[in-house]
């Protein structure tokens, strides 16, 4: 929390790094003495009493800000509870401009633990720098600010942040930049989603994204949600437009997105469909709806993978098309040991890049025949057996259960669905 009047003579509050003078007006102090309140502020901050203290904003004298003091430091003291709330529920959050909640939502989850510091085993390792302040409209500010921590006397930077700040009677509220940066993208209602793209971006993308996003959720169970969908390049667009200028743990990723629900919508920044470098696969968009569901620790990859490949293909190649290259295969195979095939994670594949293993082709048959009535939870039941299987026991027991599939029928249950499904 900002520090005032009240508690000037406070002694915690009189190492604050925002000095107040004594008209209450929040003054700009040097680098010097700035890192020498924050090295103070630091072993006070390791005092379990100092962690309500709250978030603080410092201001070094290096940037310019708007004349009107008054509205700054509202804007400041606003900041500073938004900032405090940030690691609670983003509709919790008081200091949220709630007609933008969905996209900040984005910003805030980015927000979340940006303070704590893992490698030097400390939650307030970083701290709040503000960046930049600019007068936008009569009521509004850009605001820019930067997440630095000091080990030793090197400076770690964790993240830089914008947000726009709309001034509402006493206080000032926050939202992400994302609407303002896209203002002049093309919007366009699919069913019940709305997508906003460059006029460069080929939409009939985006509806099959759609398509197969609603079908993989029909197929898991997850209610269907309006979805808000934006078109980016890459990655590093899609944390920009959201207000996310730069952040450490994102280094060297480049194609990704950003997701998150709100009142009963989705939104999703999408940093892959408007890429040139790559193309959508409908196989990773069935991993990604999967999580919403089920933990990665909690998820069996062959079985994940199995339901990948029947229901979104894979690098490419349409189930159709797997099947019949494994058709080929299984035309070449004499004593059909499925089993073998399946403990050696036997690779069919012969595309450069492009691996085709066949315990999860093997996989993709079993889901085929239990998901034969439309009935996920069979399917689902498999998929939850844990990541970590460090044999097949509890595999085998449960394909036992679910399909009457076991380790010693195994072959010729198999052969059984290759003869049903493939040939
Ligand atoms: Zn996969």
């Amino acid at each position: 929390m900002f520090s005032n009047n009240n508690r000037e003579n406070n002694l915690f509050h009189t190492i604050h790094v925002i000095i107040l003078n004594s008209n209450n007006h929040r003054q700009t102090i040097d680098m010097k003495s700035t890192i020498y309140v924050f090295l103070l502020s630091l072993i006070f901050l390791l005092s379990p009493n100092l962690s309500s203290l709250g978030s603080e904003v410092i201001i070094t004298n290096s940037i310019r800000l708007p004349n009107d003091s008054i509205k700054v430091n509202k804007l400041i003291t606003s900041l500073e509870s938004f900032l405090d709330q940030k690691d609670e529920a983003n509709t919790n959050n008081s200091f949220v401009n709630k007609d933008y909640l969905l996209e900040t939502s984005l910003l805030l989850d980015e927000l979340k633990g940006i303070d704590k510091s893992t490698n030097f085993n400390d939650d307030n390792f970083y701290k709040c720098y503000l960046s930049s302040v600019s007068k936008t409209t009569e009521n509004q500010y850009t605001v820019q600010f930067s997440y630095i921590g000091v080990n030793g006397t090197i400076p770690v930077l964790r993240g830089v942040f914008t947000v726009i700040a709309t001034s509402i009677g006493d206080e000032f509220l926050f939202h992400s930049p994302l609407s303002l940066n896209t203002s002049s993208w093309t919007r366009k209602n699919i069913g019940k989603s709305i997508v906003y793209y460059k006029p460069e971006f080929d939409i009939s993308i985006a509806d099959s994204y759609l398509n197969y996003a609603s079908k993989f959720d029909n197929i898991i169970g997850i209610n269907d949600k309006p979805t808000v969908l934006y078109c980016a390049n890459n990655f590093n667009e899609v944390m920009k437009l959201i207000g996310v200028d730069y952040k450490l743990d994102f280094s060297g990723i480049n194609f990704n997105s950003s997701s998150g629900v709100e009142r009963d919508t989705t939104i999703i920044v999408n940093g892959v469909l408007a890429s040139n470098a790559i193309q959508f696969d409908p196989h990773d968009l069935w991993h990604s709806r999967l999580r919403a569901v089920l933990a990665p620790k909690d998820t069996y990859k062959p079985v994940d993978e199995g339901c990948a490949f029947l229901f979104g293909g894979s690098w490419g190649y349409s189930w159709e098309d797997i099947k019949n290259r494994f058709h080929s295969f299984v035309k070449t195979q004499k004593d059909r040991n499925w089993l073998n095939s399946y403990v050696e994670h036997l690779d069919i594949g012969d595309e450069k890049g492009k691996s085709l293993r066949v315990d999860y082709i093997i996989n993709a048959l079993i889901i085929k025949e239990l998901y034969k009535d439309g009935d996920f939870s069979k399917v689902k039941q498999l998929l939850s057996i844990g990541r970590d299987q460090p044999n097949l026991d509890v595999y085998f027991d449960t394909l036992d259960e679910v399909i009457g599939i076991n380790e010693k029928n195994f072959n010729v249950e198999i052969d059984r669905l290759i003869v049903k499904y493939v040939e």
